[in-house]
């Protein structure tokens, strides 16, 4: 490939200054969070970064023209390796599409795909609105990365739903270059087909999301309150009885089992917990009726016999208590100076005790990540487990990619035998795998038609459908 073709090529559609062939901008710009190197014969030609949708669609034109494959990226913080291209190709980021607008008279806001998800919250919460997404990588993560994978992430689907609940409508650029706009500018969401779900949680095969409208949800009063159980099981118990006692489910029930929460609690100053703990955040109108919502859900915990169980009223005390789960990922890294990587095992609610048992198990018997320390947590309420391991930074290359390969290789696995699927991240790439077992190739097929009509040459996000 002649790059400095390329880049001339693209000037005529994007200014000069927002496209780079630099190595180290196309290096960063297809890296993601897994341990092993980048490979030279896969960096991207360019790195682009347009101004809005028909820059864009030239650019897809062009690429369609030229069969050139073309990688959309936010943040590139993707956990199942959509963000690691298979092949060169030109990067577009879409840092630049950041327009934001709250319409209160109609209820939505909207938003483009390369703003911040944190920073998109604190503007709705400075209005007395609340953004559902709820990522531990809020700080960095763009609200198109999170849309294209539709993540709940920490939020508790059967709390509130899953964010495109509350996507109206897209606008989105085809791989072909042609621009479509889904959805509604109303408060009734579509019945029947409504191409937005094509988008909102299509895994960035089947567009480029250039705009988000989403629904307006009021902030919630907030009650707090953790538990603490010598025993996992009992934990898992508590879980099931919620649902199985029809108690008002919280917005987030997050967990750690011991050894990773005195890790969590020595970082915080917090002393041993002395069991594995669960963290609860219920939701109101108002903070009784938040309060009360807490107090119900402690009649289905306390059926348990916690050591511990508490309502937190005192937002030091909470704040600290629940940076020692938010952080722990993060935390681990910094101690060790090595590469946390974990799974996400999904359980249905009836066998919640015997999942949780293979989450404990997650690594036992495997030839790579079995040389490792485990630590568990997770989004409980959601029946998530995230098992992980701390991959050492002087391993090398090839064990580095087998440990990734392992860890996926057992969450299928599990998730197969649970009936289940991830909650996070999305469906496709390292995943892609897991699709098509869990719904054979009728399923797979009906994603590679929709690709084929959508993208005939394959251009968008070449790989991730195929599978690493
Ligand atoms: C520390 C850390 C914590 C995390 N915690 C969570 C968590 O709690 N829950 C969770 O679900 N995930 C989590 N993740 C994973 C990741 O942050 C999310 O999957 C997030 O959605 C990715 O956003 P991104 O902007 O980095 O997307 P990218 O990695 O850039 O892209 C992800 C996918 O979306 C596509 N895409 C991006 N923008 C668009 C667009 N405008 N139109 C169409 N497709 C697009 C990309 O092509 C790619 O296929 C975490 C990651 C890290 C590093």
């Amino acid at each position: 490939m002649d790059i400095d073709k390329l880049a001339s090529d693209i000037e005529k559609i994007v200014s000069k200054e927002y496209i780079s062939t630099n190595l180290f901008e196309r290096i960063k710009s297809s890296m993601d969070v897994f341990p092993y190197e980048a490979e030279r014969e896969n960096l991207p030609y360019l790195v682009v970064m347009p101004a809005n949708k028909d820059e864009i669609s030239r650019i897809l034109i062009y690429a369609n023209e030229h069969d050139i494959p073309v990688y959309i990226r936010g943040s590139g913080t993707s956990f199942t390796g959509a963000s690691r291209y298979q092949e060169p190709g030109i990067v577009i980021m879409t840092r630049r599409l950041n327009h934001f607008q709250i319409y209160e008279s109609l209820n939505y806001f909207e938003c483009g795909p390369g703003l911040i998800c944190n920073d998109v919250s604190k503007k709705l919460i400075s209005k007395g609105f609340f953004l559902p997404f709820a990522p531990g990588s809020r700080l960095i993560a763009s609200m198109g990365g999170l849309v294209s994978n539709n993540t709940s992430a920490h939020i508790i689907d059967a709390s509130i739903g899953k964010p495109a609940d509350y996507i109206l409508g897209v606008e989105a650029v085809l791989p072909t270059g042609e621009i479509v706009e889904t959805g509604t500018k109303g408060m009734r969401r579509i019945a029947g087909n409504d191409l937005t779900k094509i988008f909102a949680g299509g895994d960035g095969i089947f567009g480029v999301i250039t705009n988000i409208r989403m629904r307006l949800v009021p902030a919630f009063s907030y009650a707090y309150g953790y538990a603490i159980y010598d025993d996992l099981d009992r934990l898992a118990k508590g879980v099931q009885r919620m649902y199985w006692e029809k108690r008002p489910i919280p917005l987030f029930m997050e967990f750690m089992e011991e050894k990773t929460a005195n890790i969590g609690f020595e970082l915080k100053g917090l002393g041993s917990p002395g069991g594995s703990v669960i963290f609860f955040v219920s939701i109101g109108r108002t903070k009784k009726e938040a309060s009360e919502h807490l107090d119900l859900l402690f009649e289905s915990f306390k059926e348990e016999n916690p050591l511990t169980l508490r309502k937190i009223e005192d937002m030091d005390e909470w704040e600290k208590l629940w940076s020692a789960r938010e952080v722990i990922g993060s935390f681990l890294m910094q101690k060790t100076g090595n590469q946390w990587s974990s799974a996400e095992i999904v359980s249905n609610l009836e066998r919640l005790v015997e999942c949780m048992e293979d989450a404990k198990n997650f690594n036992k018997g495997l030839p790579v990540l079995g040389k490792l320390d485990l630590y568990l947590f997770g989004h409980i309420g959601s029946l998530t487990m995230h098992p992980g391991v701390i991959i050492p930074k002087d391993w090398d290359n090839d064990m580095k990619r087998e440990a990734i390969r392992e860890k996926f290789q057992r969450e299928e696995e599990i998730n197969l035998k649970y009936g289940t699927c991830g909650g996070e991240w999305g469906q496709l790439a390292y995943r892609t795998s897991f699709f098509r077992r869990r719904y054979g190739e009728v399923g797979y097929n009906i994603l590679k038609n929709l690709k084929k009509a959508l993208d005939p040459k394959n251009i968008l996000n070449r790989g991730v459908l195929e599978g690493v």
